[in-house]
Formats: C-alpha cells, structure tokens, sequence
C-alpha cells in the first residue's frame, strides 16, 4: 500500500502547495525542484532522483537529478539564498 493514497491526492490542497513552496524557498531549493516534487507528491520519487538526493530529504527534479548523477553538477550546488540558518544538508 502507497504511503499517500490516491484519495489523499486529490485532497492535496492549494494550501499544502503553497506549504511546499516556502518550505523549499527556506531551504534554498530550486523552483524547478519544488514544483516537481510538489506535483509528483505522493508518488516514489523515480531512482535517479532518489539517488541524487542522497538521502538528504532534498529531491532534485528530475533534469537536476540526471546532471548529479552525469558529475555535471553538485547536490549542494543547487542550494541558492537559504533562508534555514543550519547549512544544506541539515535543518
Ligand atoms: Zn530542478
């Protein structure tokens, strides 16, 4: 059984989106990352964004995750203007 059922879903609230957005902006993730999380709640994040997040709570959409994994680019690179006084990967 999926931890967020269909149902739950559909329930998602325009309140818990904004919740998501200032979430991720206080974390510094970036927009692309948090609307695609946003949108694929509930559903198990695909291999490579799971392993490109590295286990940090932090899921890189799926673009950003491809450039991880290829070493194009740094997890913690993708952190911009956060707002969380602990640095990325706690808080
Ligand atoms: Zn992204």
């Amino acid at each position: 059984m999926p931890a967020v059922t269909r149902a739950m879903r559909r329930r998602f609230t325009k309140m818990t989106r904004e919740y998501f957005q200032i979430q991720g902006t206080f974390y510094g993730y970036p927009h692309c990352c948090i609307e695609q999380f946003i949108d694929t709640f509930g559903i198990q994040p695909c291999n490579p964004k799971r392993l490109a997040g590295s286990s940090t709570g932090f899921i890189p959409c799926l673009i950003h995750s491809k450039q991880i994994l290829n070493g194009k680019l740094r997890l913690k690179d993708l952190i911009q203007n956060r707002q969380c006084v602990k640095s990325f990967p706690r808080g």
